[in-house]
Order: structure tokens, then C-alpha cells, then sequence
């Protein structure tokens, strides 16, 4: 802290975040250092006087607090009516979990042992048998069938994307085989595409490894959870279940893995609200440890570049707890609450109409669609979002050709205010 003596007028940088980050401060070019201090307003004036000790420019270039990242990379930042979408980076992490990563950044562990550890520390919250923090929903499902085909034999292990000689077809419901299913052929299985229950079974044969349920499509497909994880029972093949997006409600993190899933995969950064790049995959111990062969810190895997951090393995640890902690009521009332300003605002507008709703599975909480009649109001929907985002502040919403859908629960307290205001702005014209 010496290096604040004498110079009031830069006391603001005595943050008590400043000692953590001057531990993991990185040598930058002189160059590179000016051009980024010129956008710190207080040190700008003193480039060129000579005023600027190297001991001053360290300082200065360590105040995260301060420091508008963004901005000085020319980006706009967002509140989020939308929901948990991986391109608006997910969700936002609470103080708790960024102090977790902070924290995990200070130190050296072993990483198999941190991994081994936290494993048993989510299994023990979770009631299931076993657990590791993966790298999203998506590397639990890449790693989660790995394990499966591999087992214990790490010759196997070497040998993956190439599945010769082994057990390494999937078999998923043609109405649950959307995108992600790419993670499961990652590994080199292959895809056997099934409607009934009567498909599956004739689809089982000595190369099946495993049975594969997205429970955002549960109504889509004919086969229901039970009648699928019954299946897998009775042929003796592993079966998962993707639950990306499926907390709320938190009893899901305790269902699947009771209801006899094998494995169950969570993303981190959806409504968890941990590092967007973790997830957490779930279920029995010895397909996890079978999995755990794949990942960091061994090299000659699939999963190599799968990794989680010790930051992330924190994070997503202290994540899951305060997730667990909560009182989910009062947050579903205040979602409700929330829901229910934003869609009268819009209702105030003459033939604006809306409608409050639950998706059954997958981002299920309460979420708005907004729909009007053209003749009363003159602007399509897709101009209208484009107003919201535009503005001051920048509101991102979902949509199609007809209508605006907004949920709050990835916004922060209070700019369910501000969302109300502008919508009504942008629906009147005003
Ligand atoms: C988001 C999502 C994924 C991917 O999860 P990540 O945590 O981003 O890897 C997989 N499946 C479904 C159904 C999802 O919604």
C-alpha cells in the first residue's frame, strides 16, 4: 500500500480487492500498458509528464473495481429479459462465487484431488451417489459417455474418438435429438434414432452402450422418463438424462438420479448461476470415475480440452450451495411479481396483448409473451426488440415475427422497472 502515500487523489485505488489482484497483476508491454491506462481517467493526464512510475501504472492497471472492462473493449452491455442463452453469457455469478473463483486463483492444489473432494462434497448435497463439476452440460455428456463406453481401461481411453471394437451406439428419441446430441457423438458413437418403446427395444443390440433422454423434449417424445429409465433396468444399459436447463425447480438436482437415471447432467451457468463454462454431472460412482479417466490432468483423451479450473471447481461448488440455500418461493413470488409489472405496462398500450406462462420443462419460470394487433400498433415485433436493444439501457429479448418473450429471473432486482418503462415507450411509439 505504500505506494498510495502521498497521493490522495488516487486514495480510490485502495480497494480491498487491490492485494488480490496485484498477486496475479501480469507483465505487460510498456505500450500496451499506456494504451490501456489513457482510458483510467486520473492516470490519463500523467501520461508523458513523468510522473508515471512504473510503481504507479502497476497500481493503476490493477483496479478491477474501477475498471469499465467492457467498455474499454467497445462493448455494450445488457440487462437480460431473455433467459439463460449462451450467447448473452449465460447468467451473472453473486459475489460469493466470483470470491470463490478469486480465492481459487491464489493458491496451488492438486487438481485430481480438488476434483476427487468437491466431487464428494456435490454427491453428499445432492444425495446421489457421485459427482464431478464437468465443463458445462455438454462436457458431461461427451465425458459422461465416454466413461460408459471406456469403463476403467484406460487403453480404451487412448483409443476414443475411434469406437472399433467397442459398445458405442446411443439410442435417443427421434424428437430428442436436437443439436446436443453432438456432444454424445464427440466420442465417436454413433446415433440410433427410435419413436416407440418398441423401436428401442428392437433397436438394443451387443454394440448399445447407451440410452440418452433430453428431458427438455420430455413431451415430445412418446417414451416418458420411467418407461425409459425402466428400459434401461431391464437390458442392463446405462441411461442419462440432459437437465441443462432444468433448475428451477431445485428439486430436479435430488429427481433424476433417484428415478434411477445413470447419469445426470446440469448446466453451471444457467440457473445455477456458477462459472457459465462448468456444469455438473451426476449419478453412479463408477460411471463418474470411469468418466474422470477422460478429463484433465491426463492428456491422451478426448476430454483433454475439456477442462475445469480449480477457479470453476470452486466456483461452481459455492454456486451449487447458495442455490441450495435459497428460499425458492420467495424468488418464484418475485419472479411473479416481476412478470406481472412488465406485462401490465404492455397492456397499457390499446391492443397490446400478453400472456404469462410456465414452460414444463427446461427454463421454468414464469415468462411473458407479448403479441399485438398491427392496426394498433405500427411496428413489427422484430423493430420493436431492436428498439429495446438500441436504447439506453440495452434491453435483450427473445422473439419471432409476432410477438416479444421476456422472463426476469436473469435480471437484477429493480430493472423489471426500467424493462416495463421502455417497452411501453417503444409499443406506443412514444
Ligand atoms: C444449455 C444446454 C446444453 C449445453 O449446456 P452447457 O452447460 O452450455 O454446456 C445442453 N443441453 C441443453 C438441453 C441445454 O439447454
Amino acid at each position: 500500500m505504500e505506494v498510495f502515500q502521498g497521493t490522495p487523489w488516487l486514495k480510490w485505488t485502495a480497494s480491498p480487492r487491490y492485494n488480490e489482484f496485484d498477486k496475479t497483476t501480469i507483465m505487460i508491454t510498456r505500450r500496451k500498458l499506456l494504451k490501456t491506462l489513457s482510458s483510467v481517467p486520473v492516470v490519463s493526464g500523467l501520461i508523458g509528464t513523468g510522473l508515471l512510475t512504473p510503481q504507479l501504472m502497476k497500481a493503476a492497471v490493477s483496479l478491477p473495481a474501477e475498471r469499465n472492462f467492457f467498455k474499454e473493449l467497445g462493448l455494450r452491455t445488457f440487462i437480460n429479459a431473455a433467459g439463460t442463452y449462451t450467447s448473452m453469457t449465460g447468467s451473472l455469478m453473486s459475489k460469493e462465487v466470483t470470491s470463490a473463483i478469486a480465492y481459487g486463483a491464489t493458491e496451488y492444489v492438486d487438481l485430481d484431488q480438488l476434483h476427487d473432494k468437491v466431487g464428494e462434497r456435490i454427491a453428499e448435497l445432492l444425495d446421489c451417489e457421485y459427482a464431478t463439476v464437468s465443463s458445462g452440460a455438454f462436457g458431461a455428456m461427451t465425458i459422461g459417455l465416454a466413461g460408459v463406453i471406456c469403463g476403467m481401461d484406460t487403453e480404451k481411453v487412448a483409443q476414443l474418438p475411434n469406437t472399433e471394437g467397442f459398445k458405442n451406439e446411443v439410442i435417443v428419441q427421434e424428437a430428442h435429438n436436437i443439436g446436443y446430441t453432438h456432444a454424445l457423438t464427440n466420442t465417436g458413437a454413433k446415433l440410433v434414432k427410435v419413436k416407440t418403446a418398441k423401436e428401442l427395444e428392437k433397436a438394443i443390440n451387443k454394440k448399445t452402450a447407451m440410452l440418452w433422454f433430453l428431458n427438455a423434449n420430455t413431451e415430445d417424445g412418446e417414451i416418458k422418463r420411467e418407461e425409459f429409465v425402466a428400459l434401461g433396468k431391464q437390458y442392463e444399459i446405462p441411461t442419462f438424462i440432459d437437465c441443462a436447463a432444468d433448475v428451477p425447480p431445485v428439486e430436479n438436482l435430488f429427481k433424476f438420479t433417484k428415478m434411477g437415471f445413470d447419469l445426470v447432467a446440469f448446466s453451471g451457468g444457467k440457473g445455477i448461476r456458477g462459472p457459465q463454462s462448468a456444469g455438473l454431472l451426476l449419478g453412479k460412482r463408477k460411471h463418474i470415475e470411469a468418466a474422470r479417466l477422460h478429463t484433465p490432468p491426463r492428456g491422451t483423451t478426448i476430454a483433454r480440452g475439456m477442462k475445469v479450473n480449480k477457479e470453476e471447481v470452486l466456483g461452481m461448488l459455492v454456486a451449487l450451495e447458495l442455490y441450495l440455500a435459497k428460499d425458492h418461493q420467495k424468488e418464484w413470488e418475485l419472479w411473479e411479481q416481476q412478470i406481472k409489472l412488465i406485462s401490465d405496462s404492455a397492456q397499457s398500450v390499446a391492443g397490446v396483448e400478453t400472456e404469462i406462462h410456465v414452460p414444463p420443462h427446461a427454463n421454468h419460470v414464469p415468462s411473458l409473451r407479448i403479441n399485438w394487433d398491427p392496426k394498433k400498433v405500427g411496428i413489427s415485433a422484430a423493430e420493436a426488440r431492436k428498439r429495446l436493444m438500441d436504447g439506453h439501457p440495452a434491453i435483450a429479448t427473445v422473439g419471432d415475427d409476432q410477438t416479444i418473450g421476456i422472463t426476469t429471473w436473469m435480471m437484477e432486482p429493480g430493472q423489471e422497472r426500467i424493462v416495463a418503462q421502455r417497452l411501453k415507450e417503444v409499443l406506443s411509439g412514444t
